[in-house]
């Protein structure tokens, strides 16, 4: 995600908001193929009424060497609930989120069947975000099920992942997801309204969505079939080793496309009065990662304008970026990092969002200081003003500030969050890149995208990654970074 500093520092500056091993890639995106769960949705959306309705099946092959007596989605569509005890959106966001007043939304279960059974399921967690579908007779390991659910997905009018706004619909995190299995366990965590506080395995989907004609639909996986009826169309896509499957709706899309590398790169916007500059960012920024750090393996990447309270969110294949934002540039560029580090090589974004956020954020400036936009120098500039600036705020109040990189949910704010993620996250990877040099540094993201593709990496891998390539002192700088023991200088001029 892509977010700005609210009110406590607002008069600061934010500062705007090789090719790797490619040889072995294409086997490794076939295993992740070969081992990835299959999803089948067919979805219609009744635009009148605001209202997803799908029929899910889920093909599960327990990998773990636990057995399961129940398997667990996250049903992130709950959180729009009136009585969500965490509200989707913090109250710093709320105005922005809710243009039109507050409106609400949810997911409703008509039937989940496991294997063609009816079984009794139950939606359950801390705060209703938690699908449990008992297995008859347990999951074993390597054992696969087929678990089938008809639901219904009211959505709010709210600029936020999903909801519908006044110029388009956005369906993100949307459907019932799998838990992430992390050492034989389902990691059920809750929802939270910072950060981006999502896991998930790589999975192949198909997904079938009917919608009326007048839509244009940017989105995850590739186009394999439209059929129209009557004023609806039919889109179907197949999606293979994403993380998850998103998209955008709008019927005042206007879409241009371009191809880079093979990959054919879209941009669909509604507001833009420089569509071909918007374009040429996402397809610079794809072929600037393509030569540093390594290939893009999908074949298409959209790029959406939409209505969103934050500045952009990331989405397998798919990035929505705010209409209107002053970070507009800079906010495609970031997005378009995140699918390498979040899309491609995952993390877990509640617990280290920095390993993604951070070094999306950095290599956005990388980005921008080479193509002349803005040099690294000021942007490093901004962000130690920033950091420092609300350090010496905090301490003021509080006296010894806890400086260490958190889970999202230990963060007090939304502004402490995009201060230690984002800001700090570039400074630490600007020290790794400032001591070790360009050569060394790239090298330490190509093995480790080579390493990490299509898993969920710990953040103790991308460290391990630059100190087996630069030697222990990267490794040194990454933890005093996260452990809050680093320096980082006072601003002087
Ligand atoms: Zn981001």
């Amino acid at each position: 995600m892509k977010k700005t500093v609210l009110t406590l520092i607002a008069l600061l500056l934010l500062a705007c908001c090789c090719a790797a091993l490619a040889a072995c890639k294409t086997d490794k995106m076939k295993l992740a193929v070969q081992n990835g769960d299959e999803y089948n949705i067919v979805a219609s959306y009744d635009d009148e009424a605001h209202v997803l309705s799908a029929v899910q099946t889920v093909k599960i092959t327990n990998r773990s060497d636990n057995s399961f007596d129940s398997v667990k989605f996250h049903i992130y569509a709950n959180q729009y609930r009136q009585d969500a005890a965490t509200p989707v959106v913090s109250n710093a966001y709320r105005g922005r989120a809710y243009p039109n007043g507050e409106s609400y939304g949810e997911i409703v279960f008509d039937s989940v069947k496991v294997n063609g059974k009816a079984v009794a399921f139950t939606v359950e967690g801390s705060d209703c975000d938690i699908l449990s579908v008992p297995t008859e007779n347990g999951l074993f390991p390597n054992d696969g099920a087929e678990v089938e659910m008809t639901y219904r997905v009211q959505l709010a009018n709210i600029c936020h992942r999903l909801g519908y706004n006044d110029k388009t619909v956005n369906l993100g995190n949307w459907y019932p997801v799998l838990c992430h299995v992390d050492n034989g366990t389902y990691t059920a965590s809750p929802y939270y309204n910072i950060g981006d506080p999502f896991v998930s395995e790589t999975a192949n989907y198909n997904v079938s969505l009917t919608l009326p004609e007048k839509y244009l639909v940017a989105c995850t996986g590739e186009l394999t079939d439209a059929t129209s009826d009557n004023g609806f169309v039919t889109y179907r896509y197949r999606a293979e080793a994403v993380r998850d499957f998103a998209a955008v709706l709008s019927c005042e899309f206007t879409k241009i496309s371009k191809t880079v590398d093979d990959v054919q790169v879209n941009y669909f916007y509604y507001n833009d009065a420089e569509p071909e500059t918007s374009l040429a960012t996402a397809c610079g920024m794809l072929s600037y990662l393509n030569q540093n750090v390594g290939k893009y393996p999908y074949k298409q990447y959209s790029v959406a304008e939409t209505g969103f309270c934050y500045g952009g969110m990331e989405y397998p294949n798919l990035a929505m970026v705010t209409s209107g934002s002053a970070s507009y540039q800079e906010a495609i560029a970031h997005e378009t990092a995140h699918q390498w580090f979040y899309g491609v090589v995952g993390n877990n974004q509640i617990t280290d969002a920095w390993q993604d956020e951070g070094l999306c954020e950095f290599v956005t400036y990388l980005y921008l200081d080479s193509t002349g936009a803005t040099p690294l120098s000021r942007n490093i500039l901004g962000c130690t003003k920033t950091y420092v600036t609300y350090v010496d705020v905090l301490d003021r109040y509080y006296q010894n500030v806890d400086r260490r990189m958190r889970s999202v949910q230990e963060y007090k704010s939304d502004n402490e969050y995009v201060v230690f993620t984002y800001v700090k996250g570039s400074l630490m990877f600007n020290t790794v890149y400032e001591t070790v040099g360009a050569n060394k540094f790239w090298k330490s993201l190509q093995t480790y995208y080579d390493q990490a593709q299509f898993t969920v990496a710990p953040s103790s891998q991308l460290i391990q990654c630059f100190a087996s390539a630069c030697g222990d002192e990267a490794g040194n700088i990454f933890n005093s970074f996260v452990g809050g023991t680093e320096i980082i200088g006072k601003v002087t001029d």
